[in-house]
């Protein structure tokens, strides 16, 4: 996929690899795994272009090429104006971008889906993850956010088997959920998160990573039947979550902590004053 930071081990890579406990995670790497092309930068491109300012490498990573992000095109045409489309956004954010392509709306919580992030995390060695919450309004949004918990902690095991030689991890990375679509519970409650970040410096970037979707700015007004202003909708979602905290604009995050996972807040190390804990 051409972001690999871990070829075929050598000799020396293996003792290297020995001397730190097989953990090459350590660099400073993020990952933001969603289902769709402007998932991410939706979620979490704010974080992602502060992450950058910090002299982290990010990359994009989406399972799906976004075939049904249109009622007007045949799938083949969509697939490539929107690749093209999400590779002009992650370049606005400076993040790289890949795809899994498996078809949109088709997103599986299946073994071989799992096995696909499992080489995906094995290769890139991230020490932060992003993805989707596991309630959200989209199976394709909540099988993503399952399948990372199902692939990281497979991640750390050298049994588990994936299509690729890169070593297992030592330790799990941070994984963080983003807000769901529209920040809604199924209750129809903003939703509780506990790590917010000021995008406030960002926002603007953000919002011409977001621009950069042109093809679903037609799609939403269509699909509604009337105007839609996509940037507008999420220039105005950053601003909810931003007044629960005293930011002009921010991004909510819930820090994934089951056992196993690293429990501080790492965010708040690196990004400082503008992460906060809830
Ligand atoms: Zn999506």
């Amino acid at each position: 996929m051409g972001f690999s930071h871990q070829k075929q081990p050598t000799a020396r890579n293996k003792r290297l690899r020995k001397a730190d406990g097989g953990n090459r995670m350590s660099s400073k790497r993020a990952l933001a795994i969603g289902a769709h092309p402007d998932d991410m930068e939706e979620f979490c491109g704010g974080t992602l272009l502060l992450l950058k300012k910090k002299g982290y490498e990010t990359l994009i990573a989406v399972l799906t090429a976004g075939e049904c992000g249109t009622i007007e095109l045949p799938a083949e045409e969509i697939v490539t104006i929107r690749a093209n489309e999400a590779k002009r956004a992650a370049k606005k954010i400076g993040a790289k971008y890949t795809c899994l392509n498996i078809r949109d709306g088709c997103v599986c919580y299946d073994l071989k889906t799992a096995k696909k992030l499992v080489k995906l995390i094995r290769e890139y060695r991230p020490q932060i993850i992003f993805t989707h919450p596991t309630v959200d309004y989209m199976t394709d949004h909540t099988h993503t956010g399952k399948l990372v918990l199902w692939a990281v902690p497979e991640s750390t095991h050298p049994n588990f088997p994936a299509d690729t030689k890169a070593a297992a991890l030592a330790k799990a990375p941070f994984v963080y959920h983003t807000d769901p679509q529209g920040l809604l519970s199924p209750e129809g409650q903003i939703v509780k998160v506990n790590t917010v970040i000021d995008i406030t410096d960002v926002i603007k970037q953000k919002l011409r990573a977001i621009a950069a979707h042109k093809s679903q700015q037609t799609f939403m007004s269509l699909k509604s039947k009337k105007p839609i202003q996509y940037k507008e909708e999420i220039r105005r979602i950053a601003m909810i979550r931003g007044q629960q905290v005293h930011f002009e604009y921010a991004e909510g995050f819930t820090q994934q902590l089951l056992e196993h996972y690293p429990r501080h807040n790492i965010l708040v190390d690196i990004l400082q004053e503008k992460a906060i804990t809830l």
